[in-house]
């Protein structure tokens, strides 16, 4: 899986190859200029908030903006790749956090009969489920691993986009 560093103006300016960053085939579509911006927030010192950061610009960039002029290039098919991944990461984790809250209550409540709520075996069952499948969908993405103020590194890019990339920035 390669790993390629993508300039913060380039994903602003939408100068990249028209090549699919996932699956390297001819790239149709430009989505998430809003990465280019510097966030300005401090780095998370947590690397699961790092990387729940991510998939949560990915929804709130799908979501302000859906085509743009700019951005990282994606071929019909993959148009929607990361925004159903974080979809899928971010709604699940609020569904964890949220089915937790509710079966502690519930519990709580339910004086003096102190068994756990049914609603606390949804929420196990569901963090059993989740977790490790959250792990794997994310380790097996095309996903951000690194970024600082110039640039982000992504991890799982298409060999051709590279490819396409390098080209360009040597003939450049
Ligand atoms: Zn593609």
């Amino acid at each position: 899986m390669p790993k390629v560093t993508l300039q913060r103006d380039q994903i602003a300016d939408g100068s990249f190859p028209s090549v699919c960053f996932i699956c390297g085939r001819e790239a149709t579509h430009r989505r998430f200029s809003e990465l280019g911006q510097i966030t300005g927030r401090v780095i998370l010192a947590s690397p699961i908030l790092a990387l729940l950061s991510f998939w949560a610009r990915i929804l709130k960039s799908s979501r302000s903006a859906g085509e743009s002029a700019s951005g990282i290039p994606f071929c019909n098919r993959h148009s929607g790749y990361w925004v159903r991944r974080a979809w899928f990461i971010i709604g699940g984790w609020v569904f964890l956090a949220a089915s937790m809250t509710v079966s502690i209550l519930l519990t709580v409540s339910m004086e003096p009969d102190k068994r756990p709520h049914w609603t606390f075996i949804i929420a196990i069952l569901w963090l059993l489920f989740f977790l490790p499948t959250f792990l794997i969908v994310h380790l097996a993405s095309t996903r951000a691993i690194a970024n600082d103020r110039e640039s982000i590194t992504f991890a799982g890019a298409s060999r051709r986009f590279v490819s396409a990339l390098n080209e360009q920035n040597d003939s450049a």
